[in-house]
């Protein structure tokens, strides 16, 4: 018999919530700068301002302190974390093209030190070189590739022999690869057979899928044409190093070292905190409700402070230098608007004087449409939440348990849609337009089927750059009334056709020996019964019907973007600065101008570096 005493007293202790050392209850009344949200942009401008031992910083967090949490720490806890406090779970409006047989479901934030990376999936993906690329082609100038991948290096400090050398080490975020389940062997193995299988029937001299590589790298090389590199490269789903590669299948790397979440938090704020006790004040369950201004008198206005409401009491704090809003992409336009930084008509409507008039704000939202699609299996060796796992991630941090779901595995790619006007993805900046997430775990499957599978397993597949565009509005100006948020999902029927491709290219998974063995084959809801073919290839009208009853996001982004000012809707400057007022900038996913091709904490984390220094070059700090 084992003893358990030992883990029982672990779990006992990680579930006390111990005074948090870290925060503070007396305030300066005036700070150099105020950041506003101590999430996953946020800690790191706190923190990196902080490093000034001449400037005082204030970090003003609406969610509680994270010291104590183990289902944020846990990384299995992903979905358990999601119902608690931590989470905004802001209602959605109803949507016209999703949901259509399903509950909408909350959207989910994180409210908490660390923001949502202390909730999210904990992907650390970089996206694609082109998309930054193609922020600066519309306008975010010095924000190409060439220009941000320092910043994500100098965030970054990723673990392990097999960990991509392009990732940088030294950073003060730890990630790593984590669990590698026998699904991922699999799926490497049926992506191969997908070349085979393909370019059997095209043609008897290329048989493996290293000769297509090969071919199409050559035949690429000689005549630069990306529509014919697509055509080769869709057939062949390589093992690619996603940081050097952004297209074929990868390992992930994840915000996660020896089996403990990394947050924002973790990483920027609590290894600092006690020797910067002088000058970084980090307060929690501070709401701030409005940025303040002065205006001299030639009309020139500056941010010089913030309202913020804590215990029931309304609190002013002055910012010297100032504000930085890094409240996320649904509270950094809310907290604009309330400030009086907004569309003219809609703050008009809501009786809000107009500082400045910026169509813009709450405009744009950008999403990875997502859907998880459900695969039965013959047997559950892919994963359990048993003893073993239990005992494994306890007593020595590995295993399944240090993963969401036992995702592992992540493929990206084009459709055939690229370099058409359906797809966003062109011949000057060819980013992939679809990833799919697997997991070889048995997540519950929120519809009802008639075949219930014993085992199954779940893959995610996200849309990473849809044409639909979604906004938040106010709908009071009370800070405590959540914004009206309407994503629009599927608003525009290209997102259909291109989603569509997301699931053709799974079918292909399901068509391959490999997985056929596994007995990998999709599961139907009985909504979409009626148009469902239990086997590959199904119509596009069962997909179409599938993705209309289940469609959702969690990647939002672009409700403050930034742009040149020949951009009326760009809300901030390419360094981040308000347009119309001074000492007023953004460090969150709000200003990224258009969605990268992957999940979206790595570009925040990058934004809050890039940002930390900009501030602190513009004033002379380093
Ligand atoms: C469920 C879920 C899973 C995800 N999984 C992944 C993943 O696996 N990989 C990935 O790359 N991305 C993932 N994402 C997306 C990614 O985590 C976010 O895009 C990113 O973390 C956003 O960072 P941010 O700095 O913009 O905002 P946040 O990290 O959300 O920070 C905003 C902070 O501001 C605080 N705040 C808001 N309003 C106020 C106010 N009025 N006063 C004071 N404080 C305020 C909030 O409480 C929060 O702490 C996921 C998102 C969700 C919701």
């Amino acid at each position: 018999m084992r003893d358990y005493s030992i883990i029982a007293l672990l779990l006992t202790l990680l579930a006390q919530k111990p005074y948090d050392p870290m925060l503070t209850d007396e305030l300066f009344d005036e700070y150099d700068f105020i950041v506003v949200g101590a999430g996953t942009a946020g800690a790191v401008v706190a923190s990196r301002l902080s490093e000034i031992s001449e400037v005082t910083v204030l970090l003003l967090e609406a969610g509680g302190t994270d010291l104590g949490n183990h289902l944020v720490k846990y990384p299995n806890g992903y979905v358990k974390v999601q119902r608690t406090s931590v989470n905004w779970n802001y209602d959605i409006v109803d949507q016209k093209h999703s949901f259509l047989q399903m509950k909408k479901p909350k959207y989910p934030q994180g409210k908490i030190l660390g923001g949502t990376s202390s909730i999210n999936g904990m992907v650390y993906l970089r996206g694609s070189p082109h998309d930054y690329d193609s922020w600066q082609d519309h306008g975010a100038k010095g924000w190409s590739w060439k220009d941000v991948e320092v910043f994500f290096k100098k965030v970054e400090n990723a673990f392990g022999d097999k960990v991509s050398d392009s990732l940088g080490r030294g950073g003060m975020l730890n990630i790593s690869h984590g669990y590698r389940s026998p699904m991922f062997n699999e799926l490497i193995k049926a992506g191969k057979e997908i070349g085979k299988f393909f370019s059997k029937s095209q043609s008897t001299y290329i048989h493996t899928v290293e000769h297509i590589v090969e071919r199409c790298k050559k035949i690429l090389h000689i005549l630069k044409i990306p529509q014919l590199h697509y055509n080769y490269m869709k057939n062949c789903i390589k093992e690619v190093d996603y940081f050097k590669e952004t297209e074929g299948i990868s390992r992930l790397v994840c915000t996660y070292y020896e089996g403990i979440r990394q947050t924002s938090s973790d990483s920027f704020l609590r290894p600092v905190y006690e020797e910067r006790k002088d000058r970084l004040h980090i307060v929690t369950n501070a709401r701030v409700g409005k940025v303040l201004f002065d205006t001299d008198e030639n009309g020139k206005v500056t941010a010089n402070g913030v309202t913020y409401i804590k215990n029931g009491e309304e609190k002013i704090v002055k910012a010297r230098k100032e504000v930085i809003l890094s409240a996320g992409v649904m509270e950094t336009p809310h907290i604009l608007m309330l400030s009086g930084i907004g569309p003219r008509n809609h703050l008009k409507d809501m009786m809000i004087d107009v500082v400045v008039d910026a169509p813009g704000v709450g405009s744009n939202m950008e999403d990875h449409l997502s859907n998880a699609a459900y695969f039965k299996l013959k047997s559950p060796q892919y994963y359990g939440q048993n003893k073993n796992s239990m005992e494994e991630y306890i007593l020595n941090g590995t295993g399944a348990l240090t993963t969401v779901a036992g995702i592992d595995g992540v493929l990206h790619y084009r459709t055939k849609y690229f370099g058409t006007n359906v797809s966003l993805s062109t011949r000057k900046r060819p980013f992939p337009t679809i990833e799919a997430l697997f997991a070889p775990a048995p997540f519950t499957i929120p519809f009802s089927t008639q075949e219930k599978p014993a085992f199954h397993s779940s893959v995610i597949l996200y849309l990473q750059h849809p044409k639909s565009r979604g906004t938040v509005r106010l709908n009071s100006t009370n800070p405590f009334d959540q914004p009206i948020i309407d994503p629009n999902f599927l608003s525009n029927p290209d997102d259909v056709k291109m989603h569509i491709e997301g699931f053709r290219q799974l079918e292909k998974f399901e068509m391959t020996k490999t997985m056929k063995e596994t007995g990998f084959r999709m599961v139907v809801p009985d909504v979409c019964n009626g148009q469902m073919n239990k086997y590959p290839p199904r119509s596009d009208e069962f997909y179409e019907c599938y993705m209309k009853s289940f469609s959702h996001g969690i990647h939002a982004c672009c409700t403050a973007k930034m742009g040149d000012r020949n951009n009326e809707m760009a809300v901030v400057d390419e360094r981040l600065r308000v347009r119309g007022v001074h000492g007023l900038r953004i460090a969150d996913a709000s200003v990224m101008p258009h969605i990268t091709s992957s999940n979206t904490q790595a570009p925040c984390y990058m934004i809050g570096q890039r940002a930390s220094d900009m501030i602190k070059e513009d004033w002379r700090l380093i």
